[in-house]
Parts: structure tokens; C-alpha cells; sequence
């Protein structure tokens, strides 16, 4: 399992495919991306990040800002539609996770009672219906819908987020499973570990536990699950290509 996160101003689908097949070796059962460029474009397979590029070969794959996963199923088998990225409800939103919320089952119960459909198996789909369900309570701000849905989950996350109306906005958080931020000029990478970041930046920064980070091509700004903001320190990849 293993993910892969881009904002800046190459090619995001490249950057995702090759940076999931450096995290191959972390083993997995299926893989997908998802892309924003004026849309949230999902491509998702049972398989190999190999079947994952025949399955979209003949699609235009644009965008600057984009998500990978590999999945190591935990909840749900592996399945097309169990596959990574997850949508909310009004498919404005996408997920990657990689980790287990050990809670799920209270929250979808939750949600199913306010008028919620799951489309999969796992415990990730969840995470995201119900950050879009704290969104429609009156949260307009999607970072703070985020933070206040991770309030409410428990177990290991790693997760990167993506919203079709924030083409300039990615964000990460983690707790319990492995992240690195990859810091370039107008451009952050996100992955499991730096093995997808070397080739483009030796600045990194591995977030803490409980942190949530807010890229946009030219900041990042870094906050714990209180909302206090945490200063990053950033560090050079010793890492040899
Ligand atoms: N628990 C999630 C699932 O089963 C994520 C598994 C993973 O870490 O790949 O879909």
C-alpha cells in the first residue's frame, strides 16, 4: 500500500504512475489516481499499476494536481470498485488512504440514517462521506471540514484529499502510517516514502502524528488536529538516486 500525491505545474499523471511504481515493493492488490482539471477525473483497477495505465491509455490524463494509490485491502476485497480513490456523495471530493479507521462501522451507521449511499466496502469511503456530511452541517471550509472529521476517527491514517473546486489545493494528514512531503519551486509532492520524491527535491518534511497539511503551489501550512499551526522542519534527503 502506498501513496503518491502532486501539486504544482508538471504533468501530475506521470509523476503518480512512476512514484507507485517506486512503492511497489510495499505489495498491493490494486491501484488508482485521480486527477483535478476542472473536473475529479478517477481511474481505478484491481491489479498492477501496469493494468491501471492499459485501463487508461486512451484517456487525456491532464492535470497539475493528482493522487495515487496502491491498496492492501484491509476492508472490502480487492475490487474495482473497492480501489482507491474514494468519491463523496456529490463526487466532488476524493480520498486515498492508506491504514484502517477502526470506527467506521459507528460512523457509516451514522451516516447511512442521514441519507448516505456507499458504493464500497471500505472503511476509507466512509472517511470521506463524512467530511462532505460535516460540509452540507454548514462547514464551508473544506480544510476545517477535514480537520473536524479526523476529530471523530480512530486508527491509522494516511490520507491525501482532493476537491474538484480547489484546483489549487491538496491536502494530507496522518497518523500511525508512513508520510513525506517533498518540497520544490511552486510544487510539493506527498508519498508513502521518498522513494517517489528524489528525482524532483532533497528538501522533505515527515509530518508528526495528528498533522494535516495544506499545500497550494506556493505554501504549506501545517496544523495539528486542535487547529494550532506547527512550524515544519523541513530537512535534506540524504537519499542517493
Ligand atoms: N483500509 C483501506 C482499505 O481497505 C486502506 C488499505 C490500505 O492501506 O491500502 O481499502
Amino acid at each position: 500500500c502506498g501513496i503518491v500525491g502532486y501539486i504544482g505545474h508538471r504533468d501530475a499523471w506521470e509523476i503518480i504512475i512512476k512514484g507507485l511504481k517506486r512503492l511497489e515493493y510495499r505489495g498491493y492488490d490494486s491501484a488508482g489516481v485521480a486527477l483535478v482539471n476542472g473536473e475529479m477525473n478517477i481511474y481505478k483497477k484491481a491489479g498492477k499499476v501496469n493494468d491501471l495505465e492499459r485501463f487508461a491509455e486512451n484517456e487525456e490524463l491532464s492535470g497539475s494536481l493528482g493522487m495515487g494509490h496502491t491498496r492492501w485491502a484491509t476492508h472490502g476485497a480487492p475490487s474495482d470498485r473497492n480501489a482507491h480513490p474514494h468519491l463523496s456523495g456529490s463526487q466532488k471530493l476524493a480520498i486515498v488512504h492508506n491504514g484502517i479507521i477502526e470506527n467506521y462501522a459507528a460512523i457509516k451507521e451514522m451516516l447511512v440514517q442521514k441519507g448516505h449511499t456507499f458504493l464500497s466496502d471500505t472503511d476509507t469511503e466512509v472517511l470521506i462521506k463524512l467530511i462532505e456530511q460535516i460540509q452540507m452541517e454548514g462547514e464551508s471550509d473544506l480544510r476545517e471540514a477535514v480537520r473536524v472529521a479526523l476529530t471523530h476517527v480512530t486508527g491509522a491514517f494516511a490520507i491525501v484529499i482532493l476537491s474538484k473546486e480547489e484546483p489549487d489545493l491538496l491536502i494530507a494528514a496522518r497518523k500511525g502510517s508512513p508520510m513525506v512531503i517533498g518540497i520544490g519551486e511552486h510544487e510539493y509532492f506527498v508519498a508513502s516514502d521518498a522513494s517517489p520524491i528524489v528525482e524532483y527535491t532533497k528538501q522533505v518534511y515527515y509530518p508528526d502524528d495528528n498533522v494535516l497539511v495544506f499545500l497550494n503551489r506556493e505554501n504549506m501550512e501545517i496544523r495539528d488536529l486542535a487547529n494550532l499551526k506547527i512550524t515544519p522542519y523541513i530537512q535534506e534527503l540524504e537519499l542517493e538516486l
